[in-house]
């Protein structure tokens, strides 16, 4: 892909990160002309709200619809802010454009689907306006980048993109898991590219707001694309993660905007990149070990009920053989994996000891 194209970006040029910030839908006009007119006062020009809301369950709130573009059009005229929304269709799309919608973002689970962001994509043929993609909810770097050339081969030249992490089963703090690697992909292959993180979504929970923020700004992303509600606690979408305009404010002032980032490995990767995929598969190494003793926990339910003994001769020596054979596959040395392996058996072992021998 030619990143030139990406090159003029041309939302007006700003000091420090760029920060758009809204509520996750539009609710009510008062609703979102008091969110725009608090988040304005603290120096945010760039207004983010969800008119037509895509959600799991058809009895959530789906947004306003199509009067929320009117709204739209008050806060823009009302506080000067450049406001945008989600498409999910070209009717979106048209309806937007008609109501003078400065900048539209792609959805996560729009971006996932080929078929419909080339019909949004010929619905934006000879517009002007600024388009941000976020990652699909899956994580594949392709289908973001496919969506993003399926914008810019219909002539759309100003797209960034919004990182907001990606659905994944097992345990985890955040709501998504935040996969960094994938957005420092699209960045090593898209420098030109505008790229943004949606903390909001990604954390799912207010307290963890900041500290992806902080992480996303280390990671060099180019800013913040936040949820953020006049009264969270009645939000009617994504209440626990949306923080009041004074709040967000607070939370900017406090985040560290560091300067030596570009200084590069031998592979392009900065420092701080390579150490967040390191605490990233950190992270997954621990929650793998919380999900195998959770099954051990099991087993030991098990063998109390069944009164099996815990040890069973041979089973160590299977488990230990097939994970040293697995182990040369990945290229690991002998003693560290079996060195790994002694300690989360026992670890393992323990636990089923406690539940068997409940009083010891
Ligand atoms: C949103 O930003 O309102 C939204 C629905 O996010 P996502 O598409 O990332 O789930
Ligand atoms: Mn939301």
């Amino acid at each position: 892909m030619n990143s030139d194209r990406f090159k003029d970006w041309v939302l007006p040029s700003h000091e420090g990160p760029m920060i758009i910030a809204g509520p996750c839908s539009a609710e009510s006009e008062s609703q979102l002309l008091g969110t725009a007119e608090a988040l304005s006062s603290h120096g945010i020009s760039f207004f983010r709200a969800g008119v037509w809301k895509p959600r799991t369950h058809p009895c959530s709130f789906e947004g306003a619809g199509d009067i929320a573009l009117e709204w739209l059009g008050k806060v823009r005229r009302i506080t000067g802010m450049k406001v945008s929304t989600e498409v999910a269709s070209p009717i979106h799309v048209e309806k937007a454009l008609a109501a003078g919608t400065d900048f539209l973002w792609i959805g996560a689970r729009t971006t996932t689907n080929p078929f419909m962001v080339q019909e949004i994509a010929d619905s934006l043929r000879g517009t002007e306006v600024p388009v941000l993609v976020k990652n699909p909810v899956m994580p594949d770097l392709e289908l973001w980048i496919g969506a993003i050339e399926r914008l810019a081969r219909a002539g759309v030249s100003r797209i960034g993109a919004v990182h907001r992490g990606v659905a994944m089963s097992g345990k985890s703090l955040y709501r998504n898991s935040p996969q960094w690697q994938m957005a420092i992909g699209l960045r090593m292959r898209c420098p030109e590219l505008m790229l943004l993180c949606d903390p909001s979504h990604m954390g799912g929970a207010r307290r963890y707001v900041k500290e992806i923020s902080q992480k996303a700004l280390d990671l060099d992303f180019d800013g913040l694309f936040v949820e953020s509600h006049i009264e969270p606690d009645c939000a009617l979408s994504d209440s626990a993660q949306q923080l009041t305009p004074e709040a967000l404010y607070e939370m900017l002032s406090e985040l560290v905007i560091r300067r030596n980032l570009l200084d590069k490995s031998a592979d392009g990767q900065s420092i701080e990149q390579l150490r967040a995929r390191i605490d990233e598969l950190d992270d997954t190494l621990l929650s793998v070990l919380a999900a195998r003793m959770e099954v051990s926990a099991n087993i030991g339910e098990y063998k109390r009920t069944n009164n099996i003994p815990i040890l069973q001769s041979g089973r160590w020596d299977n488990v230990l053989s097939h994970v040293l054979a697995r182990g040369e596959e990945y290229g690991l040395d002998r003693d560290f994996v079996s060195g790994i392996f002694a300690l989360i058996h026992q670890a393992s072992i323990d636990r089923q000891n406690e539940i068997v021998n409940p009083s010891e």
